[in-house]
């Protein structure tokens, strides 16, 4: 491996995403692997604009693998969308001696990272760490997984609340443009509706749907709902809907909120974390830049940052017939 890059800093940018700590982990060994130093930027963008960095060694990520949220905090930064704001954080690069930098975080993140690369040459790699799934080049972006075992978790405990008293429950997941938790987390928890972004199901299906479950001698029932569905309405809306226009309904909603976001990363999302981490630092110690790290028939593979950004994930159809397959 050529290694010109003698040090390498790391932030994590945006929402946070279980699994986070896992990948500031992974990089900060992998740079003691190769001999690299290892900078911690605090709070995102904010940080590398105020110099708020710390040396780390292999020791300094002791015991966060398991942990949610990120040790190096996180922050959206309005300063670093300006020039000025990208030239302290470019001043202060250099006044470190950094010569590299990863950034784990969502498509607004590598948007930043792309622009400053763009005005000051200065290498960058990107690990796709947010909840939603939602970014082009990886089948999983870290956090994804755990977050899908948290509001299964959640939709199986509600189903015992809603089987005992013949409920309905509409569940509101996140996903405002994709419906990859609703869709999967739907399936896996036995939801009778999934409603999702990329497919309007429209009310009248909905009811058909809901009503046809009565028949064949369903008592309650469960509609996951990603917070931007299709149809347009939120779940207090749909209640609404369903209070008055279908009959012997008991119904009840649920948002299932920011806890999707937090507790400990799932095994996946540990394994995945490492590996990307790894993947990050050694494409950036062979001298590449620009480029996001994505799992992709479970391989490492490399996808131009600015693919990444513009790039759109698709829904898969065939989960889309399974669940319609399911709710029989
Ligand atoms: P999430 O998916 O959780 O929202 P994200 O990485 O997309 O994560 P954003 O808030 O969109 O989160 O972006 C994080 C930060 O990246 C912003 O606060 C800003 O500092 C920086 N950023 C985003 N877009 C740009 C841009 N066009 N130019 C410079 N910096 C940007």
């Amino acid at each position: 491996m050529p290694n010109k890059i003698r040090k390498i800093a790391v932030l994590t940018s945006g929402g946070d995403a279980p699994g986070m700590n896992a990948a500031v982990r992974a990089v900060v060994r992998t740079c003691a692997y190769h001999g690299v130093e290892c900078i911690g930027v605090y709070r995102g963008y904010e940080g590398l604009i105020e110099g708020d960095f710390k040396p780390m060694n292999a020791r300094s990520v002791r015991g966060i693998i398991n942990k949610g949220g990120t040790m190096l905090k996180s922050a959206r930064s309005k300063e670093f969308r300006t020039k000025e704001g990208r030239e302290k954080a470019f001043q202060n690069i250099i006044k470190e001696g950094i010569e590299g930098l990863v950034v784990i975080g969502g498509d607004g993140s590598f948007t930043g990272a792309l622009v400053f690369n763009q005005e000051f040459g200065f290498p960058v790699m990107g690990i796709p760490g947010t909840i939603d799934n939602d970014i082009f080049g990886t089948t999983h972006t870290l956090g994804f997984d755990t977050a899908l075992n948290t509001v299964v978790d959640a939709i199986d405990k509600i189903r015992d609340t809603a089987s005992s008293h013949n409920r309905l429950f509409f569940i509101e997941v996140m996903g405002r443009d994709v419906g990859h938790i609703a869709l999967n987390t739907g399936i896996a928890g036995g939801a009778e509706e999934i409603l999702i972004p990329e497919e309007d199901l429209g009310l009248d299906r909905l009811k058909e749907s809901l009503n046809r479950s009565r028949k064949t001698g369903k008592t309650s029932s469960i509609v996951v709902v990603a917070e931007g569905d299709k149809i347009g309405k939120n779940i207090f809306e749909l209640k609404e809907y369903v209070d008055e226009n279908m009959e012997g309904y008991d119904v009840r909603v649920s948002v299932l909120g920011h806890m999707q976001r937090g507790g400990a990363p799932s095994c996946f999302d540990r394994v995945l974390a490492s590996r990307m981490g790894v993947k990050a630092v050694e494409t950036l110690l062979e001298g590449e830049t620009n480029y996001m790290v994505g799992l992709k028939n479970n391989k490492m593979e490399l996808t131009p940052l600015e693919q990444a950004i513009k790039g759109k994930t698709k829904i898969n159809l065939e989960l889309l017939r399974v669940s319609d397959i399911m709710s029989t």
